[in-house]
This record gives structure tokens, sequence and C-alpha cells, in this order.
């Protein structure tokens, strides 16, 4: 019995922001895709936010992925990815900006 493969959603804090290769979004958390799952041998990873990651796994299978959506055109041309993608770019990584004062007292 073959196991399934789950993906790697841990992601790595980053110092710099990073943009997330599907929804353009900076980010301080990023992941790692494979465009084509690590188990057919596929090297090709793109950087995506958590968010992005957690959305391709749980819409499509890893056989639609390498099927039919190995490609970041082919991602952001899928229906319900575009209607995600609409979404989340109006949704900021930090709700909370603080302000920093020049003249602390
Ligand atoms: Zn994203
Ligand atoms: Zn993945």
């Amino acid at each position: 019995m073959k196991r399934r493969q789950q993906p790697n959603l841990i992601p790595r804090q980053t110092d710099q922001p990073n943009r997330c290769a599907l929804c353009q979004r900076e980010v301080m958390h990023i992941t790692r895709h494979h465009l084509i799952p690590r188990a057919e041998g596929g090297k090709e990873v793109v950087d995506l936010c958590v968010p992005c990651h957690r959305t391709l796994h749980s819409f499509f299978s890893n056989r639609t992925l390498l099927n039919e959506l190995h490609t970041l055109d082919s991602l952001r041309q899928e229906p319900e990815i575009a209607r995600y993608l609409e979404w989340i770019r109006k949704q900021p990584d930090r709700s909370i900006r603080v302000a920093r004062r020049k003249d602390k007292r």
C-alpha cells in the first residue's frame, strides 16, 4: 500500500519579505511547492505563501496537479484558483502595522 504523501506546508520564516509566486503578495512566511509532485520526480519548485499552498492541496489531488496544473499559468487560469486569488489579494499578510515615531519621548 502506498502512503499518501503530505505536502510540506511548514513555512520557513525569513527576514526579507518573499513574493508568493501565485498571489504575488509579499509575505514573511513562505513554503515550497513542487509543480510536479516529488513522488513523480518533479524538481521544479515555486515559493508559495501558506494560504495559497494550502488551497492548492485542498482543492486538488496530486494527480490533478500533475496532469493539469503543473505550471503557474495553468494554476492561475483554473477558475477556482482564479476566484481564490481575487479574494486573497485583498487580504494583508499582517493586518496591523505599528507606526514608528521618530521623536521618541
Ligand atoms: Zn500566495
Ligand atoms: Zn505543494
